[in-house]
């Protein structure tokens, strides 16, 4: 292997994890090779065509997967710079502080974390600067204790869901304004980068405004000439030297060629399903369970969160354009007459009657499609599944992705809609008093294609980070407890799934990896400050 193949650093993945480590990274002057099996997402007016976007899913590899009779599953992923946040709602959560003990749910246990969430706090806060967002602290009563203000001011709510968030608050329910990751100066609309605009979740912003890992991270950390980023470089598999304890060679496939690259250190973040995989894929006679698997997780406890889209339909039209602003918390842990954790309410971006016909919501009595986007409030709920050693990722005799999930807590989540039909009754509009909402309709997430197992969207806790090495893939550090120099920073780490979306988790543990990893390389704070600056 040459030396031009040698890097102290390799990050393999671009997304929420991989992304905010090569930012983090950067500075430290160690030489960085980034590899990322897809390409950028190229700038063009279908990225904020609906149609183009969520019928045909343009964007979303093309890859098929299996479901565990073998049958072919299309996942709801994608493959470029920046990964899925290029295409996320970037509504960015802390978990709870209880999120990080041990749980009890209707439906089992959620384990505790080996980590406390005083000790992710910093990065939180880091991480909430680093994507820039938007939020009131101090609204949600769930919210744990922060060291600092978010950087910028909530979004804002359009009038009607000002009205819904009113109306919730009169039924004794405690909305707050979601924290979101998009560029919005609401004071100087005219210089603001984000335009506010209805195609953001789900879709790549064309106006590069939305605070995902390829804007903020991946594209600051490659003007750092010690940072070398490769795209459409497919890692295939991670080898070993003769002890088994070091990657010595990470293998690409690129323009149809096989390259090896060696790094010191090298750090797996393909997002939780693809990174098992790897891991999997990966075995040899060191190791034949796969890389880092003696303990036999690997691939196993796969959690995604149980989700659903809700729309809700009344008399009243819904004109909002940016929808994702408001949450409601009240039940994440419980309520008066239930003792256990139901979840979260919030929004989807506003669906359209495009959208919605791929969809195939029931139809709300006297409406067509058409009516019924616009006078839809789209509720999106999300409860916690739990870790389940058999729903699992594994591969076939060719290599190929195997996905088996049985869905769990289920309880929760249907507790969870009754909560919410019973908060929208106590909406009272000034034309239609009482008569205005017309009910609830559920909406099939992905056209197509077999829900839920494709709606992989929240995938994580494939590699688990824990004390025990018999019963965790990662020490507290998210290194491999069997390897010397292989870490994990994407999604895989989560012992168990909270019930609010992943990323903000994923970029926060990132930050702290990096600065468990440059100690490891003797990279001062000093150093990380002045080498290397940017060209
Ligand atoms: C439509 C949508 C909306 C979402 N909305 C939200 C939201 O509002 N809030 C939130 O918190 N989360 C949201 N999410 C989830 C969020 O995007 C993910 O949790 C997050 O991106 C996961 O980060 P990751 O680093 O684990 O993986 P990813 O972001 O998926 O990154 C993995 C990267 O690895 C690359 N890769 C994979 N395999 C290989 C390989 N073998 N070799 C080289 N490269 C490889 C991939 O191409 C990809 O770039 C949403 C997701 C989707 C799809
Ligand atoms: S709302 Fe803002 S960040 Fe989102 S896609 Fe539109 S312009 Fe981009």
């Amino acid at each position: 292997m040459s030396n031009d193949n040698r890097y102290d650093v390799i990050i393999i993945g671009t997304g929420a994890g991989g992304g905010t480590l090569a930012y983090h990274l950067a500075p430290s002057g160690q030489r960085i090779l980034i590899l990322e099996r897809g390409d950028y997402v190229p700038r063009e007016k279908a990225n904020w065509d609906p149609k183009i976007v969520n019928v045909d899913a343009h964007y979303n590899t093309k890859e098929t997967w299996l479901d565990k009779d073998g049958n072919d599953l299309h996942p709801h992923t994608n493959y470029n710079v920046g990964g899925n946040t290029k295409f996320y709602g970037a509504a960015l959560f802390r978990l709870r502080e209880r999120d990080f003990g041990e749980l009890h749910h209707h439906g089992g246990i959620s384990p505790a974390w080996p980590i406390t969430y005083s000790d992710l706090e910093p990065y939180y806060t880091q991480a909430e600067n680093l994507y820039q967002v938007h939020g009131e602290r101090g609204e949600d009563p769930t919210e744990p204790p922060a060291s600092a203000p978010y950087p910028w001011p909530a979004v804002s709510h359009e009038p009607r869901i000002q009205q819904l968030a009113d109306d919730f608050a009169a039924a004794g329910l405690k909305p707050f304004h979601v924290p979101v990751g998009v560029m919005l100066d609401e004071t100087n609309p005219h210089k603001s980068r984000c335009i506010r605009c209805n195609t953001c979740d789900g879709f790549p912003c064309l106006v590069s405004a939305k605070a995902d890992a390829q804007v903020l991270c991946v594209d600051e950390a490659v003007k750092y000439p010690n940072v070398t980023l490769l795209t459409n470089s497919l890692v295939k598999r991670l080898e070993t030297d003769a002890s088994g304890f070091d990657v010595n060679s990470v293998v690409v496939e690129r323009n149809g060629n096989e390259e090896r690259f060696r790094g010191n250190v090298v750090v797996v973040s393909c997002g939780a399903i693809n990174s098992a995989a790897l891991l999997l894929r990966s075995a040899s006679e060191k190791h034949p369970r796969g890389l880092a698997n003696s303990s036999d997780v690997v691939g196993r406890h796969y959690m995604g969160h149980t989700n659903s889209v809700l729309m809700a339909i009344s008399k009243c039209p819904n004109p909002t354009v940016f929808q994702k602003t408001l949450g409601v918390n009240d039940f994440y842990f419980g309520s008066d007459d239930w003792p256990y954790p139901m979840g979260h309410i919030s929004f989807v971006g506003k669906l359209d009657a495009v959208t919605l016909r791929a969809g195939a919501p029931a139809i709300a009595p006297n409406f067509t499609l058409e009516m019924m986007a616009k006078h839809s409030l789209d509720f999106w709920l999300t409860s916690e599944d739990l870790p389940d050693p058999e729903n699992r990722v594994t591969i076939d005799r060719n290599g190929k992705i195997v996905l088996t999930y049985a869905p769990n807590n289920l309880e929760a989540h249907e507790r969870l809609q009754a909560k919410l039909k019973q908060a929208l009754k106590h909406h009272h509009c000034p034309a239609h008093g009482h008569d205005c909402h017309e009910g609830l309709f559920g909406r099939n997430l992905y056209a197509g294609q077999r829900i839920p197992l494709a709606g992989v969207a929240h995938q994580n806790g494939t590699i688990r980070f824990g004390h025990d090495p018999k019963s965790s893939a990662l020490d507290v550090n998210c290194k491999a407890h069997d390897l010397e120099n292989l870490y994990v920073v994407d999604g895989s780490f989560f012992p168990s799934s909270a019930a609010v979306n992943p990323a903000l988790t994923i970029m926060a543990n990132a930050l702290r990896v990096g600065d468990h990893i440059l100690e490891r390389l003797g990279a001062s704070v000093a150093e990380r400050v002045g080498v290397g600056s940017a060209s």
